[in-house]
């Protein structure tokens, strides 16, 4: 393979990071999702960081304010495979973003692109955690794929303890079991605990408090590393949204949202809470 070219299919989508090992090294967490496939044999995976930082938010996380990641790996996934089989014709190609076969972030470590956080959460040099992490698996063996490199040895953030002071439930401490994050996320009946916590910190969708009290991440806002240069993340975002915005949001938009999978009662549900409507 002309290692040059696969980088060429990287860049052209503003991505630099990116690391192969071999699958043995990787930690299966979704065995079900190879098992679909018996006659295929992983035997390398293709990591790479997708960095989508392109702004503040108001209240909702981050990486929501663009459209869906996933319309974006669906995408890329598509357009790496194509020009992964010109190389190798007889190769099988499996594309991950988000719901992979692996835990992708033991695995990104081990590729040498981070460092697991106190958090969670990978860790890069310069995007710190504000990146979503890709995946291909292939049965094209280790020996084959060039640049596929011995994993290194995981290593983990200083430890510094920002993320978990920051964490207002105590879960990352192990002294509660709430996540804001999860709360925002789940559909139905809130407790009035529940209630509390998503209006005591204006979320009406996930939570980055782990995140950006990291000095990592503070580091790349502060200096603009953090920036995404992908068209996708940095069009068409909504970093505040209100009840009547997503109330009145066609299908189509709604449904290229990230936070369309719970759908839009959940949302909107949170959204009333805030703005004073629940019960109206
Ligand atoms: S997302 Fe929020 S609530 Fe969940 S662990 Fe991180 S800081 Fe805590
Ligand atoms: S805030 Fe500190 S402990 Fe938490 S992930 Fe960042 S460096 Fe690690």
């Amino acid at each position: 393979m002309n290692y040059a070219s696969l980088d060429a299919v990287f860049r052209s989508e503003g991505i630099t990071q990116y690391a192969a090992i071999p699958f043995s090294a990787c930690r299966v967490t979704l065995q079900r999702l190879l098992d679909r496939e018996p006659g295929f044999v992983p035997r390398t995976v293709l990591l790479y960081l997708v960095p989508y930082y392109a702004g503040p938010t108001e209240n909702l996380s981050l990486y929501a304010a663009s459209r869906d990641y996933h319309l974006f790996f669906r995408s890329f996934g598509e357009k790496l495979i194509g020009y992964l089989q010109t190389v190798f014709p007889d190769g099988g190609f499996r594309s991950y973003g988000d719901h992979s076969p692996i835990n992708e972030t033991d695995a990104a470590a081990k590729a040498g692109l981070g460092v697991i956080g106190r958090n969670g959460l990978l860790i890069h040099p310069v995007y710190a955690s504000l990146v979503f992490i890709g995946d291909l698996v292939t049965d094209v063996p280790p020996e084959d794929f060039p640049g596929c490199r011995e994993p290194v040895e995981v290593a983990y953030c200083e430890n510094c303890g920002g993320c978990v002071r920051a964490c207002p439930t105590g879960i990352l401490s192990g002294n509660g079991s709430l996540c804001l994050s999860a709360v925002t996320q789940k559909k139905g009946e809130l407790t009035p605990e529940e209630k509390e916590l998503i209006l005591s910190h204006g979320s009406a969708w996930g939570c980055d408090l782990c995140q950006v009290s990291c000095p990592h991440v503070k580091r790349a806002i502060k200096s603009g590393d953090a920036l995404t240069p992908i068209d996708f993340f940095k069009s068409d975002r909504t970093p505040r949204l209100t009840y009547d915005l997503v109330a009145n949001m066609p299908d189509s938009d709604f449904k290229s949202r990230a936070y369309a999978w719970r759908g839009r009662k959940t949302l909107l549900r949170n959204l009333a809470l805030l703005e004073g409507k629940d019960g109206e």
